[in-house]
């Protein structure tokens, strides 16, 4: 029997992209082995978004060159956003890798594979996951069109193109028959949704859709960006019973000068505002978000201003990070990276800090409350699962809960997991 390994760095959009491709070789009879020694055909999933994760992917490619060497026979890929719309540079690069694909366009390799090993490949891109999990990532859109000043997505991802809404019900209704019973809808920027689709439908009524799928319990989207939010969207989520009450909604920055520079497209004062709706309109709503600490010409005082929003805003999950230029970006062009690595490292410490506090704070209100968790999986002798409000939730029981609601009273609580006791 034939045999693959896939190596995944970045996102949930590339994790997403993995198992599709893990679906489609599992579809032709090839099966997953944890080295790539042992791998008749290897693959490679790039992440960009950092100049690290692009290191290590290369660091992983050049390291497969021996091994390729010995033994040629053996397939080697590289796939995912460091593959951009003109293959020569990596091909001149790296000339012993067999094929570089885009982003979900696993076709190259499976008729390669198809060719190299006399398997037929024809059918095998279908929607599936390899072994579908309680929870499965479905992506709906690919790709940005905003240009933010310090990202490399819409270079390399290209335009934003969003698949039909038919084809992604379809999907999430397959999942939902092999037992997923919480799909999350992915987009860079999963708020533009439809837009360049015929009628123009938007997120709300793919939401609505895929709500009514029988067998699914919750329905989750990520990443929103705040210009693309609006009333509708926060409608469905506030009326559809299965769409969970969290939006992920990345701020950057809390100064209207760095928010400038970043090209983001809203000042402070708009982001507050659009909390206020979203809290308005959806009790009970978790929020996360992305910030930038250290970003072009970021002078303290704008630093204090993420500061504010942070404590303002009162995030119950929070992704900071120091930036780095990444070259080929507007900020890489025309900014000058001036805030020194330390200072860096002094904000994002500062950011950590803070909300650590918060989240200290706003956790320990569930002490003794009982919340409804979705249990994916035991890890270290404890079921695990979520909340609505995708809070993680320890617990124990002796009887095998995967895939089950359970009510847990919360008995113990911290700044990044509750953990209680199943109520009868
Ligand atoms: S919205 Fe901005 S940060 Fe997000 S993928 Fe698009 S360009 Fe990048």
């Amino acid at each position: 029997m034939h045999s693959y390994h896939i190596w995944t760095i970045g996102c949930q959009m590339n994790k997403a992209d993995s198992e599709r491709l893990e679906s489609a070789m599992g579809q032709m009879g090839l099966s997953p082995v944890p080295s790539p020694a042992a791998a008749d055909v290897i693959v490679l999933n790039s992440c960009v978004v950092r100049q690290s994760a692009e290191d290590r992917t290369v660091g992983m490619l050049t390291g497969l060159k021996p091994l390729k060497e010995r033994h040629p026979e053996k397939v080697v890929a590289l796939m995912g956003c460091m593959v951009g719309p003109k293959t020569s540079p990596l091909e001149e690069r790296f000339p012993y890798a067999d094929v570089f694909m885009r982003p979900q366009q696993f076709e190259p390799l499976l008729s390669l594979i198809g060719d190299r090993l006399g398997i037929d490949a024809e059918g095998c891109v279908g929607p599936l996951t390899a072994k579908p999990d309680v929870t499965a990532f479905i992506p709906i859109s690919h790709g940005c069109d905003k240009m933010c000043s310090f990202c490399i997505i819409p270079y390399r991802r290209g335009r934003d193109v969003s698949r039909p809404v038919q084809e992604v019900v379809r999907e999430s209704r397959l999942l939902a028959e092999r037992g997923v019973k919480e799909v999350t809808l992915l987009g860079q920027n999963v708020d533009s949704y439809g837009h360049d689709l015929p009628d123009n439908p938007d997120l709300g009524d793919l939401l609505a859709q895929v709500n009514d799928i029988d067998g699914l319990e919750r329905v989750r989207f990520l990443t929103s960006h705040p210009n693309d939010m609006t009333d509708r969207i926060i409608d469905r989520v506030a009326e559809l019973d299965k769409v969970c009450e969290h939006f992920n909604l990345p701020f950057q920055a809390g100064g209207d000068d760095v928010l400038a520079r970043m090209r983001r497209g809203y000042a402070g004062g708009d982001y507050r505002r659009l909390v206020d709706r979203i809290r308005a309109r959806v009790p009970n709503v978790s929020l996360s978000a992305d910030v930038i600490v250290g970003f072009c010409g970021e002078t303290g005082e704008q630093f204090e201003q993420t500061l504010d929003m942070i404590r303002d805003v009162r995030f119950d999950k929070l992704h900071a990070a120091a930036y780095s230029t990444r070259a080929g970006t507007i900020a890489a062009r025309t900014m000058e990276d001036d805030v020194p690595a330390e200072e860096k490292t002094r904000r994002l410490k500062a950011v950590e800090t803070l909300q650590e506090d918060i989240l200290t704070e706003i956790n320990s209100r569930l002490h003794g409350e009982t919340v409804r968790v979705l249990t994916e999986g035991r890890k270290r002798g404890r079921w695990y699962g979520r909340n609505r409000n995708d809070k993680l939730v320890f617990f124990e029981d002796e009887r095998d809960r995967k895939g089950d609601v359970v009510d847990v009273r919360v008995e113990r609580t911290g700044p990044w997991s509750l953990k209680g006791a199943v109520v009868a």
